[in-house]
Parts: structure tokens; C-alpha cells; sequence
């Protein structure tokens, strides 16, 4: 410890310097002012620096401040405040400003007590008015993103159990109150029931966590409007209270419909509101997981692509909102309906059996002719063809179980549309059976669009000179939709499995006799149409040909069938009926692929065709196959002797003509002879011919 009679002068000068404090000392009767070192220092000026004189302080400070300065000192020397405190600026030597903070006050007075000497410090609080700043912008920015983002802040007082809401809050609300506090209860009043729990649980968390809590609840304003709000609590704690709540509340009712809305547009079909692609494929991946068996409908429409070209795509929208409305009308809670894109539809159907799929498939059909398509297309209604497919294994691919009933839906399509199919394994299944779907359902679109065309290969007479028959074999051809003319071969079988052989030779018949029918009539060429097993025992048959040909006014006479020897088998009755009823109208008939089966010796006599077409296997090898000679003479023997002229398929090689010639076959068919070409083409040529004089034809 420093000895007390030590503490002169030199200590206090000491203390002042360390302590960055300056000194000035001013005396009322003379009117000089000292500053010390210290202070003069403060301001960067050196000893001897200043001139001491009394204002020397004033001339310094900022021109702003010296007001108040001068008014703080006067109201001090006039008795009316302890002491002078004020803050003001100071010029530094260098040109800036030093904020200081000035505290002093009379030091002695004369015997009436009027101030004599007046003593005080100054001290740099540059640092601190500059944090000060700081903080202020700080909060000028708080201030303004608050009011920006509409957050309301509030508090709650744990000791004195108050709540205080600000405006914001009070808006946010909807109380309409003058001051900040309110009732302790109040805020619970608010609450949404279903939300109530959550709410209050959060907002007492605060108490045992130090982070911030955030939750979101609905409110029911006082007008019964419900608000989704969002709020940040934490506790502020201090020493002398049990502290505070403070939080913070938004409305995000708009931001939470916006975020609905999002969610559901991600997951929906813009058009007809129903689930998308995306969200069905992922709700039947869920499905499928569950191992429940469930069932999957493709719906597919019918003449949309017409309705969209000729009613155009306004009307085409309006047909798919319909749609998808009545059939979203006839489907319990639990089923999902999508749209996969286009014209198409799906449905996941849980827990479903035949039974049901069999209804539901109905319903939706209907639903589907009651949609509204306009008033444009008002004559015309839609339909639908659905390919309908059970999941029950749990480790099946969406995507297979979607192919499946697309597969089925193709079936449907092929079978003549407006009907639904059951996905089976057994008729679809393997590389080809998906094709043969497609390829079905294409051919149904090809006579609409015009893609499936009418070839033909004459068949000649094999004595000389060939040219003599006019008699024409109807060949069709599909133009693939990559402008490939797909061969029968490929189209025809599947065209039998769908079931849409019939109209396919329907299609024929009706298109070749209506533009040829002048040229039949004139007895220029003969027609002969191939006929599927499915068209052979179609009861319709007679009574559509007789109406064409009355149509037409294409003769009897002019007209052949081709009749498979395997449909004449298949369909015994049907054939035996349909050979009848073509000799009473002097139709020709032809039985097709003879020898193929090589069971058709004994249905030569039951079937009394007009021609017997040897199968072209026979023919084709026939110059060098013994085996193949024998067969073809056997049979133009047996045909001879029943009274059928005798045609040979297939004749590629001059020497096959020959032998065929020797054999004494009269009629022949083959590339050698003539390659198909369009229908009209030979049609043409053949009129031609037909129009000049006897002695000159070729
Ligand atoms: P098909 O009745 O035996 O018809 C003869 C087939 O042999 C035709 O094939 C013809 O182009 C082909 N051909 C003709 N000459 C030769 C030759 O010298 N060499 C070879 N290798 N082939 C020759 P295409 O047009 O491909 O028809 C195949 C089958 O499709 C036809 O066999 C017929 O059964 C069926 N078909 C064709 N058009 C129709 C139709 O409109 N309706 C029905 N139901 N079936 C049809
Ligand atoms: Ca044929
Ligand atoms: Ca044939």
C-alpha cells in the first residue's frame, strides 16, 4: 500500500494519463481554462500546441453540438442540474472528429454560493458512439425486415404473468386493442382445436431447451377465419427476473396454400385434376408392395384423335375434363385415377376381384359415352377400350404391371373397341404377343385412315398365250405407320386373334367392289377375296356381301372366295353353309392352301368348290422334288375328276411352269406370271384391254 502523504500531484497526473482521461479546469473570475496534457494529447496536438483560452474547447467542437454542450454547462452554473454530462464532438488535429463524453462541475463558490471555479474530464468514447451507430443500424435493419416480412413480436413475462403483444401481432390476430398488453390467456383463445396441443406444447418449450422453438398452428379469428401462423419462442433469461417468452408470430396462410398448391400440381394432371404419370407410378409401387392383390385399368379412348382433328383441341380438352370426371364419379374412395398422357387413363384398383373389375370395367365404359364432347361433335360419341390387369406378386415392376394392361387394353382395342380385356398370360404373353396386340389394334386404325390397301395377283390361264384369264387374287397390304408396307403374313394372324379378321375382309370386299364395280360389270376381270375362318362363320356374311354387291352393282359372276382348307375344317358347318349359299349366287369359290393339312381329300367331295389352289409349298421345289410332283399331279388327278379346275401357287422358275403345264394344271399363280402390285393398277390395265376389239387384244 502507497503511503497516503504520497498521493500528490504527480500521482493524480499519473492516474488521469492511464485513465486517457483530459482535464481542463476553468476559473469564472478570470476566464482562463487550462487543459491538460492528456487532453490536448486526445486531440493529437502536442504540448504547447493550443492556445489556452477559455472557448478553446468551444472552437473545437463540432458546430453541431456546441449548443447543447454550452446549454448543459449553463444549466449546471445556474444550479438547475448536479452536474455536466453531455457528449459532443471534438476536432482533431488531423482533421476528423473525437467523440467525447464531458463530465464535470463547480469546484468552489464564494460565500453567496455563486460558482467560482468550474473542473472536469473528457474522455474518448469515439469507439463506443461508433458501436453504438453500429447497433442502431443493426436495429434500423431488424426494424425493417420485421415490417417487411409482417412479423409481429411478442412476450411474456413468466414473473408478473403478463403478455404483450405488438401491433403487428395484435393485427396478425385481428384484436384490435390500443396497448401492447394483454391478457395471459388471450392467445389460447385463438387456437385452432386440432392444433391446440402442438401449439401450447412448443410454446412452453422454451423453458427447458436454449434454442429457438418453431412451430406452426392454425388460428380461428374472432370473425371465424382460419389463418395458418408460424412462430419462434425462446426464452430470454436475466438475472434479476424468472424472465421472458419472446417470440415471434407470421402469417403463412398464403406461403402454405402456395406450397399446397405446388405439392398437388407436382402429383396432378394439370387438364383433368387426376393423379399424373409420376404420382400413379409411385402410388403403384406402393400398392404393389403391400402384396395386396389389386387390379390395373388402362383406359385407352376411342376415336379421340378424330375427335381432336375435326372439333379441334378446345373440344378435345373439354371431352378429357369430361372423361375424367364421370369416371371419377363411378369409382369408390379407395380407387386412384391418373392420366398417363393423351387419350389415356389408368386406374389402381386395391382388394380387387374379377367380379368387380367386370363392373367397374362396365361403369366406366359408360362413363365414357356419357361424356360431354360438345356441341360440335355432338353426333358423335366416345368410347373406350380398357386392358384391365390383377397384381398379386409383390415383386412385380410397375412397369410390367402397367405393359400388362396396356396389353390387355390392346386386346380390347383389337377386339373392336368400347369393350374392356383381362390380361392373361397365356394369350399375350412372350415378344409377340405385345406386337400382335399393337398390330391388331393398328390394322382397326388403317382402314379409318387409309393406311391398309388393296393389291392383287392375277392368276393365269398355263396354256398359251397366259394373258387370257382376267380373273384377279385380292391381296391387302397395311402401310406400316413408318411408311412400311407390312405383309399379311404379319398383320392377318393377328388380326384373327383379336378378333377383327371379319371386318378386315368386310373392309376388303367393300372397298375393292366399290371402285371396281364398273369394271367387274363390264366383265374386264374377276375378283377373288381371301376369307378368314372368323368370316366364314360370321351368320351376317351372305346378307353384307348381297348389299355391297347391290350397292355396287358389281355381278355375282365377277366374284370368287378363297376359303382356307384349315377354316373349312374348323368350321365344318359354317363352311359347308357358306359354299351353298356362294353356288346359288354363282360365287365362285376357291378352297386355299390345298395339301397343307393333307387331310383334304374326303372334304373335296363335301366342299363342292369351283377351284382347288395347291398349296405354293408344293410348287415351289417341284422341279427338283420327285415327292412334290406326285402330290401336285395326285391332286389336279383327284380335282379333275370332281370337276374343280386346278390352280398352282407359288410359281417362281420357268422350269416349274413347264412341269406344272406337262402335268396338265390349267391355272397358275406366281412371281414368274405377275408380282402384286395395287389393285388399281391391274384394274386399270385390264379395262384397258378389255375396251379394244377382240382380234387386237394381247
Ligand atoms: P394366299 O391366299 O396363299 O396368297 C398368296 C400369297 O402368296 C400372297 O402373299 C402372294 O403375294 C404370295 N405369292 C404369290 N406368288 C408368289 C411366288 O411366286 N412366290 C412366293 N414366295 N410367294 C408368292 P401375301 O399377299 O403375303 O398374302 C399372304 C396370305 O395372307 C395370303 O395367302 C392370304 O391367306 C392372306 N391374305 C391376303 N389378303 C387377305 C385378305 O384380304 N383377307 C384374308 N382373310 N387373308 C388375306
Ligand atoms: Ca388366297
Ligand atoms: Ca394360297
Amino acid at each position: 500500500m502507497a503511503d497516503k502523504k504520497n498521493r500528490n500531484g504527480e500521482f493524480w497526473e499519473l492516474a488521469l494519463e492511464r485513465a486517457h482521461l483530459g482535464v481542463w479546469d476553468w476559473d469564472l473570475r478570470t476566464g482562463d481554462c487550462f487543459y491538460s496534457a492528456m487532453w490536448s494529447q486526445m486531440l493529437g496536438y502536442g504540448q504547447g500546441e493550443l492556445a489556452e483560452t477559455s472557448d478553446l474547447w468551444l472552437q473545437l467542437t463540432h458546430p453541431d453540438d456546441r449548443e447543447r454542450a454550452v446549454a448543459s454547462g449553463e444549466r449546471h452554473i445556474a444550479g438547475l442540474t448536479e452536474s455536466i454530462e453531455t457528449e459532443l464532438r471534438l476536432k482533431h488535429k488531423s482533421g476528423h472528429w473525437v467523440w467525447v463524453l464531458d463530465r464535470g462541475g463547480v469546484v468552489e463558490r464564494d460565500a453567496e454560493g455563486r460558482p467560482l471555479r468550474l473542473m472536469g474530464v473528457q474522455t474518448d468514447i469515439t469507439k463506443q458512439k461508433q458501436a453504438e451507430a453500429q447497433l442502431e443500424q443493426v436495429n434500423v435493419r431488424f426494424r425493417l425486415a420485421l415490417a417487411a416480412s409482417g412479423t409481429g413480436i411478442w412476450h411474456h413475462d413468466l414473473a408478473a404473468r403478463k403478455s404483450y403483444w405488438d401491433q403487428r401481432t395484435r393485427e396478425i390476430f385481428g384484436l384490435v386493442a390500443e396497448t401492447d398488453e394483454v391478457s395471459q390467456d388471450l392467445w389460447h383463445s385463438y387456437l385452432h382445436p386440432d392444433d391446440r396441443a402442438d401449439a401450447e406444447r412448443a410454446h412452453l418449450a422454451p423453458l427447458q431447451t436454449q434454442k429457438v422453438v418453431a412451430v406452426q398452428y392454425r388460428i380461428i379469428k374472432r370473425d371465424g377465419e382460419i389463418r395458418h401462423v408460424e412462430s419462434l419462442i425462446r426464452l430470454i433469461a436475466d438475472a434479476q427476473s424468472s424472465g421472458q417468452i419472446l417470440g415471434t408470430v407470421r402469417d403463412i396462410t398464403e406461403a402454405k396454400q402456395r406450397e399446397q398448391e405446388l405439392a398437388h400440381a407436382a402429383h396432378h394432371d394439370a387438364l383433368t385434376g387426376l393423379l399424373n404419370r409420376a404420382a400413379f407410378d409411385r402410388l403403384l409401387a406402393e400398392h404393389i408392395a403391400t402384396a395386396r392383390p389389386l387390379a390395373i385399368f388402362y383406359v385407352d379412348l376411342d376415336y379421340f384423335k378424330a375427335l381432336n382433328d375435326f372439333a379441334g383441341h378446345a373440344a378435345g380438352d373439354l371431352a378429357l375434363k369430361s372423361v375424367a370426371k364421370r369416371i371419377q364419379g363411378c369409382l369408390l374412395p379407395s380407387v386412384h385415377a391418373a392420366r398417363l398422357g393423351g387419350d389415356e387413363f389408368a386406374l389402381l384398383v386395391p382388394d380387387c376381384d374379377a367380379a368387380q373389375a367386370e363392373r367397374l370395367a362396365g361403369a366406366v365404359l359408360a362413363a365414357v359415352r356419357d361424356a360431354d364432347i360438345g356441341s360440335t361433335a355432338a353426333s358423335r360419341k366416345l368410347a373406350a377400350s380398357i386392358g384391365i390387369a390383377f397384381v398379386a406378386d409383390e415383386n412385380t415392376a410397375v412397369a410390367d404391371a402397367l405393359a400388362c394392361a396396356d396389353d390387355a387394353c390392346y386386346a380390347a382395342k383389337a377386339a373392336g373397341r368400347n369393350r374392356f380385356a383381362v390380361f392373361s398370360p397365356e394369350t399375350t404373353s412372350g415378344s409377340s404377343g405385345l406386337n400382335a396386340a399393337r398390330l391388331a389394334a393398328d390394322t382397326v386404325d388403317a382402314m379409318e385412315d387409309g393406311r391398309l390397301k388393296l393389291f392383287g395377283q392375277e392368276i393365269h390361264r398355263l396354256g398359251t398365250p397366259l394373258q387370257e384369264s382376267r380373273h384377279v387374287e385380292v391381296l391387302a397390304r397395311l402401310a406400316g405407320r413408318n411408311g412400311r408396307l407390312i405383309p399379311p403374313g404379319e398383320f392377318i394372324p393377328a388380326a384373327e386373334r383379336f378378333g377383327i379378321a371379319s371386318r378386315l375382309d368386310r373392309w376388303i370386299i367393300r372397298t375393292a367392289l366399290s371402285l371396281h364395280g364398273p369394271a367387274l360389270k363390264s366383265g374386264a376381270l374377276t375378283l377373288g377375296f381371301n376369307l378368314s375362318a372368323q368370316t366364314l362363320s360370321d351368320p351376317q356374311l351372305w346378307d353384307f356381301v348381297d348389299a355391297v354387291i347391290d350397292e355396287t352393282g358389281a355381278p355375282h359372276a365377277g366374284i370368287g372366295f378363297e376359303i382356307t382348307e384349315t377354316a373349312a375344317v374348323t368350321n365344318f358347318t359354317a363352311a359347308e353353309q357358306f359354299v351353298r349359299k356362294a353356288r346359288e349366287r354363282r360365287c365362285r369359290v376357291s378352297l386355299d392352301d390345298f395339301g397343307a393339312g393333307m387331310s383334304s381329300f374326303e372334304y373335296l367331295r363335301r366342299f363342292p368348290v369351283d377351284a382347288i389352289k395347291i398349296d405354293g409349298s408344293f410348287i415351289e421345289h417341284i422341279a427338283e422334288s420327285r415327292f412334290d410332283r406326285e402330290i401336285v399331279s395326285a391332286i389336279s388327278g383327284i380335282a379333275r375328276s370332281l370337276g374343280c379346275s386346278v390352280v398352282a401357287e407359288r410359281i417362281e422358275e420357268q422350269a416349274s411352269l413347264d412341269i406344272l403345264r406337262g402335268m396338265g394344271v390349267a391355272f397358275g399363280q406366281g412371281f414368274l406370271l405377275h408380282r402384286p402390285e395395287p389393285l388399281q393398277a391391274i384394274v386399270a390395265r385390264a379395262s384397258a384391254q378389255a375396251a379394244l376389239p377382240a382380234g387386237r387384244r394381247a
